[in-house]
């Protein structure tokens, strides 16, 4: 049994700003059926210590990036969690990045290089006599830890996830010494970036092994566009990065067990889900497809454009019940165009059991990201009979088959995607949409295609698998 300690900052149920924690929650799991058994090293956020029932102190550090810190073991939803309880980083009012008003933490170095640096030290020492053969770590928050692991000579292999390359951690070399970290290696082999330091960068010359969440992000990695300044390390890393598509929660999104929808087997049983959803987002009858997007409202995500293609949706019929939160010039114009349009209904929040009923009652998911690592809800609507209407990059373009002429032929359609990721394009697109959904027979095919797809974890498990084994034996 491979012992796996997976470094992460946010991990579902329990703290979860995106995709990274649903993964990180999901993955040990995903893991137990091939005899892994991953733990999984979390910041004791102020959100999290509130919510564990018990826990038991199995180490202590007298400073820590600048105080006292705990590791404590416990276990909640499943998970075997070590929690990392240090107040002085995690103990605050605000968001596990930034403040209330969305400024990051001045103190992001420190608070993500402690995690990392304890990553490296259990790997080296143990924790409560448990030692892992792997530390896994996911994006720049863990970036680290190859440094330590380095610095104390552990040979523990370190394979690091790639869930979304936008984020670098970058700071300035002043912080080389608070950071702890070997000077001399501070270098464009290692982990400077344009005279600064970079976890992520730390992590991609480090990482025995280097993984992303699908197949086309990994090859569009590679390139300027979407590398981000790291495509030259990840060319020179190309023999080791694989892209591993994302599975989802087969358990928790279940449209026969869903609690918080009306359930149901077929496609049919989604029209009083779609009635209830209207309702709540007060929204009348409509003769186009409903539209769904729960989303991070960014730039990333394709918001701007979707609001100049509105009117190829709404003015055909269509509607769009929205429910997200992120850049406040994105929310202004939302709700504006909301004002206007009485077929545009918008959220602005955060809310899991709402996202489910839109999932449920929607017709169609939008995610017209500019690019897309891997994407969860295009995965949510294909097991929802909920057709993705999704941008042809990254993971979306993996997941989710088009209705081409030769797709519709063949029967295998379950959506439609667009490209090049313009307003214009996804105009064609949503005529296209509104043209299928009229088309009754053809969309119902699409639907139950869609809801056959296989969006589990069990695929992608065994080739996490397949590289902690090829790393151990
Ligand atoms: P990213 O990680 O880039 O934000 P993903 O599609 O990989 O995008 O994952 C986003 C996750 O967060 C999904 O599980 C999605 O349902 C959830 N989510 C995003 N915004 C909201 C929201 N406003 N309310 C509820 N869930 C949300």
């Amino acid at each position: 049994m491979t012992q796996i300690l997976s470094v992460v900052s946010e991990c579902a149920p329990l703290i979860k700003t995106g995709g990274l924690a649903d993964v990180a929650g999901a993955l040990p799991a995903a893991l137990k059926a091939h005899g892994d058994h991953m733990r999984v090293l979390l910041p004791g956020y102020r959100a999290i210590m509130g919510k564990l029932p018990k826990t038991k102190a199995v180490d202590t550090y007298r400073d820590l990036f600048g105080g006292k810190a705990t590791l404590r073991a416990a276990e909640a939803h499943g998970l075997d969690l070590l929690i990392l309880d240090a107040p002085h980083l995690y103990d605050r009012e605000g968001g596990i990045y930034g403040d209330a008003a969305g400024h990051d933490w001045p103190d992001n170095p420190e608070r993500f290089a402690a995690l990392s640096y304890i990553g490296a030290l259990i790997a080296k020492d143990g924790a409560g006599g448990w030692t892992p053969d792997i530390v896994h770590g996911h994006d720049w928050q863990a970036g680290l830890t190859p440094e330590y692991l380095h610095g104390w000579g552990v040979q523990t292999p370190f394979v690091f996830t790639i869930h979304n390359i936008a984020f670098h951690g970058n700071t300035g070399a002043d912080r080389l010494h608070s950071l702890r970290l070997d000077a001399s290696r501070f270098n464009a082999d290692h982990f400077e970036f344009w005279g600064q330091i970079s976890a992520l960068k730390a992590a991609l010359a480090g990482a025995d092994r280097i993984t992303t969440v699908s197949q086309t992000y990994a090859r569009e990695l590679l390139t300027p566009e979407f590398g981000i300044g790291m495509d030259g390390i990840l060319r020179a890393r190309k023999a080791d990065l694989t892209g591993i598509v994302n599975g989802i929660d087969t358990d928790l999104w279940n449209p026969e067990t869903d609690p918080e929808i009306t359930p149901y087997k077929a496609p049919a049983g989604k029209a009083s889900n779609k009635r209830a959803l209207q309702k709540t987002f007060g929204l009348g009858k409509s003769d186009g497809p409903l539209c769904v997007l729960v989303s991070r409202l960014t730039e990333q995500k394709g918001i701007d454009l979707l609001l100049q293609a509105l009117p190829a949706l709404l003015d055909n019929g269509g509607q769009l019940a929205l429910l997200g939160s992120g850049a406040p010039h994105l929310e202004v114009a939302l709700a504006e165009a909301a004002e206007r349009h009485p077929n545009l209904a918008v959220k602005i929040g955060y809310d899991e059991a709402l996202s489910h009923q839109l999932i449920a009652g929607g017709d169609a998911i939008l995610v017209p990201s500019r690019f897309e690592p891997c994407g969860l809800t295009q995965l949510y609507g294909l097991r929802y009979g909920t057709l993705p209407l999704v941008a042809l990059t990254g993971g979306l373009a993996d997941t989710v088959i088009n209705a081409s002429p030769a797709a519709l032929t063949a029967g295998a359609a379950t959506g439609v995607q667009f490209h090049p990721v313009t307003a214009q394009a996804l105009s064609d697109a949503f005529t296209t949409l509104c043209a299928l959904y009229a088309d009754a027979p053809t969309w119902k095919k699409m639907q139950r295609n869609a809801m056959k797809q296989p969006v589990g974890w069990d695929t992608s498990a065994a080739e996490y698998h397949a590289i902690y084994t090829d790393l151990t034996t």
